[in-house]
């Protein structure tokens, strides 16, 4: 596996050298000098608050050091957490719309059916449009700035 610096994003061969049990010394960057990633000793609560503040590091360090490409299928995990979102979405919009409907007549078997129907092609609808809109907006916005990266 390939690690990085989550300073400079330099490839680096290993992060750390384990002499004995919890006696390991930390690789330095050949790069920037600086020690390549010192998340590997910090606690998950410091990483969570570092990933909530959007710092790179924090972020090079999970996506690069942590989740390793060769054992996580990727591409089956977006799926999941796509469906996942649509449907918490689609429960998170019926909660508005019933909410704001409180005082309508009650519920029977069909027009909850129904309801929910509408609810997952508005929801599914909404999404692709502000996926398409936001694709359409970055590749826009990517094309005309100076330096373009991935
Ligand atoms: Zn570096």
């Amino acid at each position: 596996m390939d690690y990085r610096c989550v300073k400079c994003g330099f490839r680096i061969k290993t992060l750390f050298v384990q002499y004995s049990p919890g006696n390991i010394r930390l690789m330095k960057c050949e790069n920037c000098r600086a020690v390549a990633d010192e998340y590997i000793e910090c606690e998950i609560m410091i990483l969570l608050i570092d990933l909530i503040l959007h710092k790179p590091q924090a972020y090079r360090h999970l996506l690069y050091n942590v989740i390793n490409r060769e054992t996580v299928n990727l591409e089956g995990l977006l799926w999941k957490s796509t469906i996942g979102f649509i449907l918490l979405d689609a429960y998170r919009s019926l909660l508005l719309r019933r909410s704001n409907e409180e005082q309508s007549s009650p519920m029977n078997f069909s027009s909850l059916v129904w309801l929910c129907r509408k609810m997952l092609k508005d929801v599914v609808f909404g999404n692709i449009m502000f996926l398409c809109v936001f694709l359409l907006a970055s590749r826009f916005c990517l094309n005309t700035s100076a330096g373009v990266s991935r």
